[in-house]
């Protein structure tokens, strides 16, 4: 009760927080960023944040995510009475990551996919962009984000050797949905099976907690920006069985064959420009 509470009173003053917030690093603002910003490519980002290069730019390094993080330094772990370890770190130098701006690493802290995204709303410059995360109601929801996306290495994870793991996936707030468990007969056995873990990028939000479930020595699940965990059709391929995909495509021009169907190999075709 306290915590819907507490999420509604949230989302009543996202907007006049972000306001406040514009005035107070007003100046920040001004200051500019003149210097081309560079970051290392594999950085993982709060919840929201828009595509690294404009991040980059936008965020003006006020550490407000990072301090309305639900899981930060400041935190007490009540069973041990220390600082609980932050998910949201800033970038110090020797980081390898833009100095001041926020970032994550899954395997030491992942994302805790907290429902009311604290970290959002705080965001002075729409270097988390708040509209990303919101559904269809108008509301935060953190099943939207999409920090990033995990990837599993079928030779190092153990589920592929035959051996029973289901670690990444019973750790998965989005169980069934981001990870499910493929069942495959074991040809090696014949008597066992393999149950494996397959990501779907279209649920998965790159929280991480299944990295840092992983069982084995180094990750064998781990989440990388999506820009690099994906690779890229290209417009020109459509999936024949798809209404969806067609319907991209239904005012293109259709160009026919004069000459028939070509009995040529695919290589002559793709290769008729060169010599040998
Ligand atoms: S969703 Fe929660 S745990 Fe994740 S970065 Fe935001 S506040 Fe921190
Ligand atoms: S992402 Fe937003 S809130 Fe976080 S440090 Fe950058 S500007 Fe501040
Ligand atoms: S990063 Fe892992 S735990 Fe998080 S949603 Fe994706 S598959 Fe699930």
């Amino acid at each position: 009760m306290m915590e819907n509470q507490e999420n509604n009173r949230r989302k009543f003053i996202v907007s006049s927080v972000q306001s406040v917030g514009l005035m107070t690093v007003g100046g920040v603002l001004l200051g500019g960023y003149a210097t081309k910003a560079k970051s290392s490519p594999m950085v993982l980002r709060p919840p929201a944040a828009i595509k690294e290069e404009d991040f980059l730019t936008a965020c003006v390094k006020c550490g407000l995510c990072a301090e309305a993080c639900r899981n930060r330094d400041s935190n007490i772990d009540r069973s041990t009475g220390k600082a609980k370890k932050s998910t949201l770190k800033i970038a110090k130098a020797g980081d390898e990551r833009l100095i001041g701006t926020p970032y994550f690493v899954p395997r030491d802290i992942p994302c805790y996919m907290c429902p009311d995204i604290p970290c959002v709303p705080v965001c002075p410059s729409g270097a988390l962009d708040i509209k990303s995360v919101l559904n269809k109601k108008n509301e935060l929801d953190i099943n939207k984000a999409k920090m990033g996306l995990a990837v599993v290495d079928r030779e190092s994870c153990v589920a592929f050797w035959g051996i029973q793991c289901d670690a990444c996936y019973r750790a998965c707030p989005l169980l069934d949905k981001a990870i499910t468990l493929e069942y495959q007969k074991n040809e090696r056995t014949g008597k066992h099976a393999y149950l494996l873990p397959i990501v779907h990028s279209d649920a998965c939000t790159g929280c991480g907690l299944c990295e840092k479930a992983c069982v084995t020595e180094k990750p064998a699940i781990f989440v990388l920006p999506r820009d690099i965990a994906q690779g890229k059709v290209g417009s020109h391929y459509v999936k024949g069985w798809d209404v969806k995909d067609q319907e991209r495509v239904k005012d293109a021009q259709v160009f026919e064959s004069k000459t028939g169907i070509n009995k040529g190999s695919a290589l002559d075709y793709l290769n008729s420009k060169d010599e040998f």
